[in-house]
């Protein structure tokens, strides 16, 4: 059976991810890019959970398709969990990774590896054309980096060193990447939920 799941995201890096885990499960998978009309929400939730049922509540809305919206982001323990919900952000309205990324390494510059743990958290919101709405999480532990290294991923995969595997998450190849991360344990899990529901909408 194929199933249309509408992901409620603009970004390339988020699709590119989800594409690949949610194929198997038979959904095609549809995006904001799909839907050059539409604009993005203002993500003005102070919890992950918040804003992904704010995007996932309002691409459901405008476009009538079962939807899964996320909300994602890095907290840095040393930074009191910032950049946390403002992550994409950090560094400006312009959503610039490489900024991002250089902020964060100077606001570390003078703490030690051992104090250097951060966590990705994501929150994904299933919201049904019914109006039935559903909430899963996952997350990955990780260090932040002296400097970069890799080239996969987006966001701040080039300095979130995994002490298991001896990489950086933007070293590890997508299928890897996957396995481990917190989008993929949050969209296994919003799979699970997905075909639990699937089947009356
Ligand atoms: P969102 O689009 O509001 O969920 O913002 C997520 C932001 O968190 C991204 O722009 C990245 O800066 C960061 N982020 C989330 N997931 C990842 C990831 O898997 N790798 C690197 N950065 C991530």
């Amino acid at each position: 059976m194929n199933k249309k799941l509408m992901l409620a995201t603009h970004n390339a890096g988020k699709l590119r991810e989800i594409t690949e885990l949610a194929a198997p499960g038979g959904f095609t998978v549809l995006s904001l890019v799909d839907f050059p009309e539409l604009s993005a929400v203002e993500e003005t939730g102070e919890t992950f959970a918040a804003n992904a049922l704010l995007k996932a509540r309002a691409a459901c809305r405008a476009t009538g398709l079962l939807t899964l919206g996320d909300d994602s982001g890095l907290e840095v323990a040393a930074l009191g969990g910032l950049p946390g919900v403002h992550s994409a952000r950090f560094a400006g309205e312009d959503q610039c990774d490489r900024r991002n990324n250089d902020k964060l390494l100077a606001a570390l510059r003078s703490v030690p590896t051992a104090e250097r743990t951060a966590r990705f958290r994501c929150v994904m919101a299933i919201v049904t054309p019914a109006g039935d709405e559903y909430t899963v999480e996952g997350t990955v532990e990780g260090l932040i980096a002296e400097r970069p290294r890799g080239a996969g991923g987006f966001g701040y995969d080039p300095l979130f060193y995994l002490p298991a595997s001896g990489m950086t998450m933007a070293e590890l190849p997508l299928a890897e990447k996957n396995r481990i991360s917190h989008r993929g344990q949050a969209l296994r899990r919003a799979l699970d939920v997905l075909r639990t529901i699937s089947v009356t909408v």
